[in-house]
């Protein structure tokens, strides 16, 4: 029948076109979900419940006028009795094997409180070694270490850490695609008390450690010269200014020593004096021991109270730069 006929194609093209809608439904759906999230990333970097906070009024604390009021980056006394005659750090008869090879080949080494403490050497003698075993890498496998008057035989790099030993790397470790004041943020972790709860109901105690934090890590990129970059990703600054960033996330940490692995390699001549201008106001104005390792000595040897030299795992000179110059052997090994 005609009417039949007419109804069946009419019911075949609502199908049709009902299916056809209904899958260009399930792709819109994809899209509007995808634009959704385009959204969020976009305009709500926060996340909504960042959003509602800010919503609500709640001013971030992050002003550089707050980093500067804080700038007391003060590094807490260490509190050593005097007996120890001001000495922070003491390694013993240090030998750390690989195998056949003595990367450390009964190395001493004491280093006073407040000075600025040098450590050279030709490449493969030793140096990096001997952070490793300072911070608690490697386990020597023999020798003793002893940090403001305690063994650290047995500590995890973590609890060494905790104690006052801060180091940066021979290769930059930082957060790439992090700003430089998270980066710094990271370093301050430990300073957190508040637990998961804290932190997801967003509780006043941890907003408060929250805005103390962020004021802390700015004055630290302000002693570090970073602050006018505290807002950049750390993989878009130039090599020099990551090195102070990495500095910057070291001296998160509360240090009373901290170990520089040959932070002033690849830097130009500007960076390098503008570094040791820093690292000399780690001593002065932070109360810092600075244990700084360097491949490359003359700028070194201008700024440090006294200088370790090793070759090939050992020892050969320790002493003042101008007395450790005139030794023969170590000129001949590094110089
Ligand atoms: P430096 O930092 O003075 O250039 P290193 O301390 O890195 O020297 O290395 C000293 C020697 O120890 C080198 O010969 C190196 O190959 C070796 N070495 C360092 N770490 C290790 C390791 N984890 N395993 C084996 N050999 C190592
Ligand atoms: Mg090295």
């Amino acid at each position: 029948l005609p009417w039949a006929r007419a109804c069946s194609l009419g019911c075949a093209l609502v199908l049709a076109g009902g299916s056809l809608a209904l899958d260009q439904m399930t792709d819109w759906r994809l899209s509007i979900f995808g634009l959704m999230i385009l959204f969020v990333v976009y305009y709500l970097p926060d996340g909504i419940v960042g959003f509602v906070t800010q919503a609500l009024g709640r001013p971030r604390a992050d002003t550089a006028q707050n980093g500067r009021a804080q700038a007391a980056l003060a590094v807490e006394a260490d509190g050593l009795p005097d007996a120890s005659h001001g000495v922070l750090l003491t390694v013993g008869q240090a030998v750390m094997q690989f195998g056949g090879l003595k990367a450390l080949n009964g190395v001493d080494l004491e280093v006073r409180r407040g000075t600025i403490h040098g450590l050279i050497g030709p490449n493969g003698s030793g140096k990096s070694t001997m952070m490793n075993v300072l911070t608690g890498i490697y386990v020597p496998t023999s020798g003793s270490v002893v940090f403001a008057g305690r063994d650290l035989a047995g500590l995890t790099s973590a609890q060494i850490a905790a104690r006052g030993v801060a180091r940066t790397f021979q290769n930059v470790q930082l957060f790439g695609e992090m700003s430089a004041l998270e980066n710094v943020l990271v370093g301050l972790h430990h300073t957190f008390g508040s637990g998961l709860t804290g932190i997801a109901l967003r509780t006043p105690g941890w907003r408060r450690e929250e805005r103390q934090a962020r004021a802390r890590a700015l004055g630290l990129l302000e002693f570090v010269g970073l602050a006018s970059l505290a807002h950049e990703e750390a993989r878009n600054l130039p090599y020099g200014k990551q090195r102070l960033l990495e500095i910057g996330m070291a001296l998160a940490t509360r240090p009373r020593v901290l170990l520089l692995d040959e932070v002033a390699a690849g830097l130009t001549e500007a960076e390098v004096q503008a570094l040791a201008g820093l690292i000399s106001g780690l001593r002065d104005e932070l109360d810092l021991t600075v244990i700084w390792i360097e491949h490359a000595v003359t700028t070194l040897l201008r700024h440090v109270e006294r200088v370790l030299v090793l070759h090939q795992g050992r020892k050969i000179a320790d002493g003042s730069p101008a007395e450790v110059v005139r030794n023969a052997e170590v000129i001949e090994a590094s110089l």
